[in-house]
């Protein structure tokens, strides 16, 4: 435990080697921030760096470093190389003059830089306040309060234990692990609970009764999610609160309709265990699955969204004019329109160990919560999409050594261009061609990988402290299979791929095709990775989620009351 983080407030560091700068810099800072962040100036990098030290050796958290580029000594990027080593979830500013703006866009890949702004910044209302609130307001939503918040003691190789820390995490909910074998804590809280360790994980909540090895569901009740719709009818029902069901929970509810949000999981799909995401429209330095997930559920909300979590649908029927959805609780609701985007999960890699060992070492796609327990450890990564290629570089920042296990003959085919670059140069992460895992192997947790080179035609077992799996996807459609007209795979077709020839799908009563984004039932809309041939991008699940939303008005303009 840790006395002084309950009474520190969160630093901004602020360094310029210009006196009058550096001034007005902290003054705007303190007049803004001053009442929850202790604004820190240092007048050299050097200077900068040496608190940097003192605030970590106190365990003072930084939020912010704002850093002039042009100084003399260490330039602001320089500083910040050295700086987010100690304390890497910090965001960084660069302040920059009008030359210096090809040394931060570099900064965007060399640091992770978060922004920069030009000098000068007046008003600070408009071009400082803005920038910084927001990236504050990040840091704060992912940043875990060492004494007040919510605590998970448990082991660290335990599916157990991973599954509590990736609801509460995907749940936005910040917690402190506690590693019951190594944390001297841990050890106390559970001889104060007298919990049995067999029952493990232990989650602690400073409000109330403590829970031992709780479900989803129990998890979901203590934290407060919302678990029972409010009414028993809605103008729309979306399933799935991935960006395509949250995308149209905003335009839905913007433009009037009363609109229910069911989410098996956790809001955020896919996306949202996305460690950055740099290719979505408008924000240049990229973001976290995280905070995407955070801003549009505020977003629906703020326009009377109603959002279920965590609870499943498991039925969908028409009747009449009104749709209905079976809840995993067994409740019904019922709606004019309702909206499929529930996506896609991993593909489960099928070979000897791995369902043994999941959670326990193997994770597929979980590389947001596991990343830091990865400090100093050999770890792999099997796949050679994007999302393979984000996990990497951000496993990267804490593991001894990353390597990508890729079927192909490169990356190429399959990544991003801008993540093959940082992938090639990055000294920490190995890509190993024409590799594939033929099975895992470990007592209680993963100890080996038994990888196929295809190359050399051999097959070796290589010492692993995890495995990371993103092997392609499956549609979650099982339950509407029954309903709704799917391809070979399972995707729900909709719009023009439902017509064969003129012919449209059979039960089709109305007299007209179906919509762009409409499934063989009328007033059943698809969207997103779900949808058969969609685009599988953050941009498009959101694009399609609000799209959904204009033939959901079409459809309800003609709907018998
Ligand atoms: C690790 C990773 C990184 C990625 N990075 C990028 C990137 O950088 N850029 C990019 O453009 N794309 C990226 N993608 C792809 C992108 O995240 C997806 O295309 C996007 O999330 C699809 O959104 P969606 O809303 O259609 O579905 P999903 O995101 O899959 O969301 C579906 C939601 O439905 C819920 N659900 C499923 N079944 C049910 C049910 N029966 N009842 C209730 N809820 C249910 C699920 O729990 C889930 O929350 C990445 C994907 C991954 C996995």
């Amino acid at each position: 435990m840790n006395p002084v983080s309950k009474v520190e407030r969160p630093v901004i560091l602020v360094v310029d080697d210009e006196p009058a700068v550096l001034s007005a810099l902290a003054r705007d800072l303190r007049r803004e921030y001053g009442q929850h962040h202790r604004v820190v100036r240092a007048a050299s990098g050097e200077a900068a760096l040496e608190a940097v030290r003192e605030l970590k050796l106190r365990a003072v958290p930084v939020a912010l470093f704002l850093v002039d580029q042009r100084m003399m000594g260490m330039s602001g990027v320089e500083f910040l190389e050295n700086a987010i080593e100690v304390f890497p979830d910090a965001k960084r500013v660069l302040l920059t003059a009008y030359a210096d703006t090809q040394a931060a866009i570099s900064a965007i890949n060399d640091v992770a830089l978060n922004h920069y702004l030009m000098k000068p910044w007046n008003p600070p209302e408009d071009n400082l306040y803005p920038v910084l609130t927001d990236l504050l307001d990040d840091w704060q939503a992912s940043y875990a309060p060492p004494f007040e918040g919510i605590r998970v003691v448990g082991h660290q190789l335990s599916a157990q234990s991973h599954r509590v820390k990736d609801f509460l995490s995907r749940n936005l909910v910040p917690y402190q692990w506690l590693d019951a074998e190594f944390d001297e804590e841990a050890g106390r809280l559970l001889e104060l609970s007298s919990s049995d360790s067999s029952r493990l994980p232990l989650v602690l909540f400073p409000d109330g009764p403590s829970l031992e090895q709780p479900s989803n569901v129990q998890l979901a009740e203590r934290i407060g999610l919302k678990m029972h719709p409010g009414l028993p009818f809605y103008d729309l029902v979306i399933v799935g609160a991935g960006p395509s069901g949250l995308a149209a929970a905003v335009y839905g509810a913007s433009e009037g309709l009363g609109t229910l949000l069911i989410e098996g999981d956790a809001p955020g799909g896919q996306a949202g265990t996305s460690s950055r995401i740099e290719n979505y429209l408008g924000f240049p330095s990229g973001l976290s699955g995280g905070d995407l997930s955070r801003r549009a559920v505020a977003q629906a909300i703020r326009f009377g969204t109603e959002i279920l979590t965590p609870l499943e649908a498991t039925c969908a029927r028409a009747e009449g004019p009104y749709r209905f959805v079976t809840l995993t609780d067994g409740s019904e609701v019922s709606c004019h329109a309702l909206l499929i985007a529930t996506g896609v999960s991993y593909r489960k890699l099928d070979v000897p160990g791995v369902e043994r060992l999941t959670g326990a070492g193997v994770y597929y796609g979980a590389a947001l919560t596991e990343a830091l327990a990865c400090r100093d450890r050999d770890v792999f990564v099997l796949g050679a999409g994007n999302s393979a290629g984000q996990a990497a570089i951000h496993l990267s920042r804490y593991a001894s050594s990353v390597t990508m296990l890729v079927r192909g003959d490169s990356l190429d085919r399959t990544m991003s261009q801008y993540l093959v670059s940082q992938i090639e140069t990055h000294e920490k992460i190995t890509v190993s061609p024409r590799t594939t895992v033929a099975g895992v192997t470990g007592g209680g947790s993963l100890e080996e990988i038994v990888i196929k080179d295809h190359t050399a035609g051999d097959v070796r077992s290589v010492p692993a402290f995890a495995l990371f799996i993103f092997i392609g996807a499956t549609p979650h459609t099982e339950w509407v299979a029954d309903v709704l007209e799917r391809d070979s795979s399972g995707f729900i077709l909709t719009g023009p791929g439902l017509l064969r020839g003129a012919r449209r799908p059979r039960g089709w009563h109305l007299d007209r095709d179906p919509f762009l984004l409409e499934t063989s039932v009328p007033g059943i809309f698809a969207a997103g990775d779900v949808r058969h041939r969609s685009v599988k991008r953050v941009a498009s699940a959101v694009g399609e989620g609000s799209m959904a939303v204009q033939f959901v008005h079409q459809y309800l303009s003609r709907v018998p009351e």
